[in-house]
């Protein structure tokens, strides 16, 4: 994957999509598959906003149930299996505990019925995948056992816990990659840091755009038959290019934290957002919950939603935010978390609904415009993506939209099926195994492990990278050879494309500490002068500085 942005002219493409968060890199991977010449472009680095700020669970929809909606819980359960057939170095099933309480939403009787009627709605998922009997099974803890495994939590009307299995995908910007590399891979033109400033239009019919090399400052058009605004929370920007009709979503800023250490080991826990009403919220059904799960060597807890009225480019979390939600997590669970334990907070938008008794909800509304309706523009689509679960399959709607409005036959959708980049295998654990005694010589177990469960059969891609001998740097050679890598083949262009999106290995070891060695790294593959180097590491301070708790680390 080489940055030319010079390709993105050279023809008029089937189809342009605006936007590289993953309802975009799915859309692209989608419509090549199919057959379709297709450009992308992304205004900043691939997958830098929503999409990286999610809690990286791949829902299987067992709560869909318990508001009564059998389709929207069959779709993400179809969704959850593509995504563990596609990418299963990158998708693992995890336990969820959820607290049962006396006469609420989160009652056992509720989640009696719901692994009930989801085992009799999935007879007909005919799956290979071994572990996949899991998803399915359901069952419960006493409330003795409940407060054994978590003392702390609030036990008034605790009646114990139900458990059941969702998945979670560990590294989302990497599957995100793995989507664009296999967009390219059949020939789509892709290229980040490239905003958009203005659609072009002929009578009622857009055309293209009119692009901006944010990195050269060059323009230049780039024309397509048919052009996808997946901006997600900048839908209206675009639309306001063609003079549409703004859609309009209430949004939210979802907040997650990243907590210094493992609160719990092997399973997840939903917890319910009391607000400052106590349990009392939740009998009312006017809760939802957060959730605390293992991530790495860390914990995730999330999401906490603040309705927002305006959506910035800055999504990052006050101090007050923090502590508000530490309040939050503190009253529900007991656990006592300081301010020194967030180790980083981020956020995105999302869309939300309040109901009539007060509760949030993620709202269900339509998602995908046809702007020929709405605004009597043809040849322009939008779409604004609510979960990282549905990207695929909203991906294939707009794809088949697509189509229908290029006046052609649709071949069948593929990117269910077919692997991502590096997800040709059947499952990981046997996977590293086999090549284990291979590899073992080079690396020890640990950096194995994280090469498949990150690149997966693409492993020897960065392998290629590593450099021989001795390094005088902090840096080990796996890390060496994944900025090369980033910078060589996935397009990172600033030093935060790679610390934050490309590796993971900055932050699930002390390696955040060293940004200056991978801007020495970097300088030397992209031949920084000093200046150069110096803005990057000030662009990636300011990045910390908002987010996290390492400001004493600069020095
Ligand atoms: C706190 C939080 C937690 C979440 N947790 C989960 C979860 O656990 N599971 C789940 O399934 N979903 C979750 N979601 C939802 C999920 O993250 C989103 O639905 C999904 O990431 C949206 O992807 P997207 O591609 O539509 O948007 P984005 O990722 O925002 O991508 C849109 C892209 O368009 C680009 N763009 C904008 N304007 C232009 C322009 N003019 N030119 C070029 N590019 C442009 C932007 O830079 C951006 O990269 C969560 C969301 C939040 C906020």
């Amino acid at each position: 994957m080489k940055r030319k942005p010079r390709q993105l002219t050279d023809k008029e493409f089937d189809v342009l999509v605006i936007g590289g968060g993953i309802y975009g890199a799915f859309i692209a991977w989608d419509a090549v598959l199919r057959g379709l010449s297709v450009a992308m472009i992304e205004k900043g680095d691939f997958g830098h906003a929503t999409s990286a700020n999610s809690l990286k669970i791949i829902h299987g929809g067992l709560r869909c149930l318990q508001q009564g909606d059998i389709l929207r819980m069959r779709r993400l359960q179809n969704e959850q299996q593509a995504f563990i057939k596609i990418a299963p170095h990158l998708v693992r099933p995890i336990p969820f505990i959820i607290p049962t309480y006396n006469r609420s939403l989160y009652s056992s009787e509720s989640f009696k019925i719901a692994f009930k009627l989801r085992k009799l709605l999935s007879r007909s998922c005919v799956t290979s995948l071994n572990n996949q009997q899991d998803l399915l099974h359901g069952h419960f803890l006493s409330r003795e056992e409940m407060l054994y495994v978590f003392p702390k939590i609030p036990d008034a009307n605790l009646t114990g816990s139900a458990v059941f299995y969702d998945c979670l995908l560990h590294h989302p910007e990497r599957l995100l990659l793995s989507v664009l590399h296999s967009a390219v891979n059949q020939g789509a033109e892709i290229s980040n840091y490239i905003d958009v400033a203005s659609v072009l239009l002929k009578k009622d019919r857009a055309t293209g755009v009119r692009a901006i090399d944010l990195l050269s400052k060059n323009e230049f058009d780039i024309k397509a038959r048919m052009v996808v605004n997946a901006t997600g929370p900048w839908i209206n920007r675009i639309i306001q290019l063609i003079d549409g009709h703004p859609v309009y979503f209430p949004m939210a800023r979802g907040i997650n934290l990243v907590i210094d250490h493992q609160i719990i080991k092997d399973y997840a826990i939903g917890m319910p957002d009391t607000d400052s009403h106590g349990i009392k919220n939740l009998l009312q059904k006017k809760s939802r919950l957060f959730f605390i799960i293992p991530w790495h060597c860390y914990s995730l807890i999330g999401s906490h939603y603040i309705p927002c009225k305006q959506i910035n480019d800055d999504c990052s979390v006050t101090e007050s935010e923090i502590n508000q939600f530490l309040t939050i997590i503190n009253k529900a669970s007991g656990l006592g978390l300081k301010r020194e334990n967030v180790l980083w907070a981020y956020s995105g938008y999302v869309s939300i609904a309040t109901n009539k008794s007060g509760r949030i909800n993620r709202t269900q509304k339509k998602q995908i415009f046809d702007h020929r309706k709405t605004d009597h523009i043809d040849g322009i689509i939008s779409v604004f993506g609510m979960k990282y679960t549905e990207a695929r399959y909203k991906a294939q709607k707009v794809v088949d939209l697509v189509f229908k409005k290029l006046g052609r036959t649709s071949p069948p959708c593929l990117t269910a099926v077919t692997p991502v980049h590096g997800g040709d295998m059947t499952d990981m654990d046997s996977y590293i195994a086999e090549k284990n005694t291979y590899l073992s010589s080079r690396l020890n177990s640990e950096e194995i492990h994280y090469l498949i469960s990150n690149y997966g059969t693409r492993y020897p891609e960065i392998l290629r990278y590593l450099p021989a001998g001795r390094q005088n740097s902090p840096l080990d050679p796996m890390d060496i050879a994944e900025i090369y890598h980033s910078a060589d083949q996935e397009m990172a262009v600033k030093l935060q494309d790679v610390m934050f999106r490309r590796t993971l290995r900055p932050f699930v070891s002390e390696k955040r500490f060293c940004y200056r060695a991978y801007g020495d790294s970097m300088a030397r593959i992209l031949g920084w002068d000093n200046h150069r180097q110096q803005c990057e590491i000030q662009g990636l301070k300011d990045i910390l500085g908002r987010r996290s708790n390492y400001e004493t680390d600069f020095s």
